[in-house]
This record gives C-alpha cells, structure tokens and sequence, in this order.
C-alpha cells in the first residue's frame, strides 16, 4: 500500500463519528445546510482549496427547489445546530454544493470522487431493534431519514480528504472531491455540471453503499442505472355544491385520478425496462365540494433515454387528455431528471489493481445492477465525453432493511475498506493513468 495502515484506521475511526452525527442530523435535498457547512469547514482544516455554493451551481439548471419557506426553516435549524454562519451564507437560497481541491506535489492528472450528501423523506424507525436507535444516533430531525446510505458517503469524503491531504507529497495531479447535494430526486448533479465542476476531470469516480452487495466487496462497473424523469402535477379545476350544482364544477379530483389511471396504461417498450409510478395524489377539500385541486408527484423511468423520453412524451399526452376530458386546466413542473452511463473498464480494472493489497477488500469485476436511477451519471457522462473516464462503484454494506425503508442501516466496517481502495486508486491513478484518462486536448 502507498499509504500506511494505522493511517487509514485512523480516518476510519474518525469516519464512523462522522457518519453517525450525520445519521442523526439527515437533511433533505437542496437543504444540506448543516452537512455542507460540515464539510466545507473540515476541508478547509485540512488545507484543500473549498468551492461553494453558487461557485458550483448554476442557478439557472436547477429544479425541484425547496421552497422558501422549507429553506428558510431547515436553514434556521442549521444555525440552531451550531453551523458556522458565516459558511452558510454561501449556501443560501439551497445551494449546497461543495467541492474541494488537493493539489499535489507533482504534476498529473485530475482525479475526481462524488459522494452525495441528502436524505430522504421517511420517519426512522424508532424501536431497539435498530442498531442507530439502540446506539444513540437514531434521526433527531422528525420525518427525515438518511435511509439510502448518503451519510456515509459524505464520512466516507471526508475520511478520503483526511487520508489524501497528509500524502500530498505522494500526489501526482490534483484530486477533486465533489460533496452533491440532492441525488434524491435527481436535482444535484445537473447545476454542478453546467458550473463546470467536472471540466477538467480526467478520472471520475461516484460511489454509493448498496444493501444488496456482499459486506466488504466493492462493484466498480454498475450498470442499468435508469434515465428518469420527476413531476409535479396541479390541475386547477371549479368548484360547486356537489349537490345543488355538480353540473357547474370542473372535477381536479376525477382529472387527477383519470391521468393516474392512464399512466399506468402506458404501453410497454420494446427496447427495454420502464417504468412509472404516481407517489402522491392529493386533492380535494370536503365531501360534499366538487374539487377544485388536484396534485400528483410522479416519475417515469427508462433502460436508456430514448425510453425515458418515450415514458415523458406519453405521460404528458395522458395528462394533458384527462386534464382536456375534465376541462380543468393542468401544469406539469419537471422536478428532477437522471439519464444513463456505463463505468469504464479501464478505470475499474485500475481500482481492483489498486485494492489488490488491501486487506479484508474483495471487488468484484462483474457487472452489477444498479437498483434504481443516479444523477452521478450526468457527470459520468461529461467526463466521458471530454475523452476522461468514469466509474460508478457500489460498496456492498448490506444490514438491516433495504434502501429507502424506515428500518434502513448499513455495515460501518466497510468504510474502512472503501477508504483505503479509493486513497490506494487516487494515488495510483494520478501516478499512472490509464491511457483513455488523459483528456483530449480541445
Ligand atoms: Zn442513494
């Protein structure tokens, strides 16, 4: 190994405090107010360069923000929880994205690794039963959940910022650590992207702990991340006396109910996977009122763009024709948007080089499927496309329920691994890059 051992173990430990102070402050997208004041500050320690907030987001790409008002409270609970309030003013308004830059002693490439900072909106189970709840580090923040694994990403940053800031003279090139916010949803990695945080990146690597992976082995070519689309959906209808003049109301209810209904009839493509899911259905405001409002929060999903498109393109006719049929008006607000990319072999088989003397770590060179859908995959893709290579790894660290579940708890003692094979392939990487991962000149 390029690093010594009781080093690593040292960041390791540091990384478990971390991920557990997280786990019990979980913040959702694009109001990480606490978590990147966290980061910011310790990268800041540590002597990185710190890019922040509207730095690194361009404020014209983002969707799906928060609104002021869910800003304005998370915001105010930051600063209660002791966030340092100079740094927060840089987030402001949910812009929350941090990046830091280790430059090294010797010239090289530009390597890069993103975690994604954000949680979800689900109440922590509560019981012993739960090893977070049973330790003490069950969510304090009521109806929100780190329930898919980001806190340990951001622990799992920062022990690498720990590890690769105190070998500096052992670094060729620089190393970019990108902390996103808003994977959920796919809002993050867009503002990031158009802000040119990955411009000069020849290397890129994302990861994420998945529940279905084997405790200690590492998965650096996932593949089938699914291109999505997220909506919101209000119809705008008129209400009436459901009983003296149900001919004069225009019915947002039955509107909203017919689109979902129709969504799901959506024909199969032949291509490959799709999908579609309505998550949410309000509407209405008494038994005995035609109604007048209706709101939908819904997301299409597809094997490559081309299908995702395909979804989008039918759902909004579906939407629009039961908005025409029940003559309420309708507006569809995009919320978030993911698309696909596939890991380089080149950089993976250079990870497994690099974890070949680590102890206890196994990967896995075979394919994995991805779960779901990652807006990482917008940076993969720009990387790839500049003439760098990317990676997507997944750090099995399977315990407890299963992503985005209440009772949702991975297996701290991978992280130690994880840490170690990615300082090992930063280091080695920037030392020797593979031959696609120097950027083509343009
Ligand atoms: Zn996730």
């Amino acid at each position: 190994m390029i690093v010594e051992e009781a080093r690593y173990q040292r960041a390791f430990e540091e990384a478990v405090a971390t991920r557990r102070d997280l786990h019990r402050h979980p913040e959702l997208g694009l109001t990480e107010f606490r978590t990147a004041a966290i980061v910011a500050t310790r990268l800041r320690e540590l002597g990185l360069e710190v890019r922040l907030g509207r730095e690194v987001m361009d404020e014209a790409s983002r969707v799906g923000v928060p609104s002021a008002a869910e800003l304005r409270a998370a915001y105010e609970r930051a600063l209660a929880e002791g966030a340092d309030p100079a740094l927060l003013r840089a987030f402001e308004g949910g812009f929350t994205g941090v990046v830091g830059t280790l430059r090294g002693a010797q010239a090289g490439p530009v390597v890069a690794l993103r975690v994604d900072m954000d949680a979800l909106p689900i109440r922590e189970d509560a019981s012993t039963g739960h090893p977070p709840a049973r330790e003490g580090f069950v969510s304090a923040h009521d109806g929100i959940m780190h329930a898919c694994g980001h806190d340990t990403h951001v622990a799992m940053g920062l022990g690498v910022a720990e590890v690769l800031a105190a070998a500096r003279s052992r670094i060729h090139g620089s190393v970019k650590l990108i902390f996103q916010p808003a994977e959920e949803g796919g809002r993050g990695a867009v503002p990031m992207v158009r802000a040119g945080v990955v411009d000069d990146v020849d290397c890129f690597v994302a990861i994420h702990v998945g529940s279905d992976g084997e405790s200690g082995t590492l998965y650096p070519v996932v593949t089938g991340h699914l291109a999505s689309s997220k909506l919101d959906v209000r119809f705008r209808g008129r209400a009436a006396h459901a009983g003296g003049r149900p001919e004069e109301g225009r019915n947002a209810l039955l509107a909203a109910a017919q689109a979902t209904l129709g969504l799901y009839a959506i024909s199969r493509h032949h291509a490959g996977r799709s999908r579609v899911n309505v998550g949410v259905l309000r509407a209405g405001s008494g038994r005995n009122v035609i109604p007048d409002e209706a709101f939908c929060m819904l997301e299409v999903r597809g094997d490559s763009e081309e299908i995702a498109d395909y979804m989008l393109h039918r759902a909004e006719a579906v939407i629009r024709g039961a908005a025409a049929a029940a003559e309420v008006e309708v507006e569809i607000e995009t919320m978030g948007r993911t698309t696909t990319a596939d890991s380089d072999s080149a950089l993976a088989e250079a990870i497994a080089h690099a974890a070949a003397g680590v102890p206890s770590v196994r990967v896995d060179l075979r394919p994995h499927q991805a779960p779901g859908s990652e807006d990482a995959t917008y940076f993969m893709r720009r990387v790839q496309e500049r003439g760098g290579l990317a990676a997507y790894m997944v750090v099995g660290s399977g315990t407890g329920g299963g992503h985005h579940t209440r009772t949702f708890d991975i297996d701290e003692s991978t992280f130690k691994g994880a840490i170690t094979v990615l300082c090992e392939a930063i280091l080695s990487l920037g030392a020797a890059p593979p031959e696609a991962g120097r950027r083509r000149a343009n």
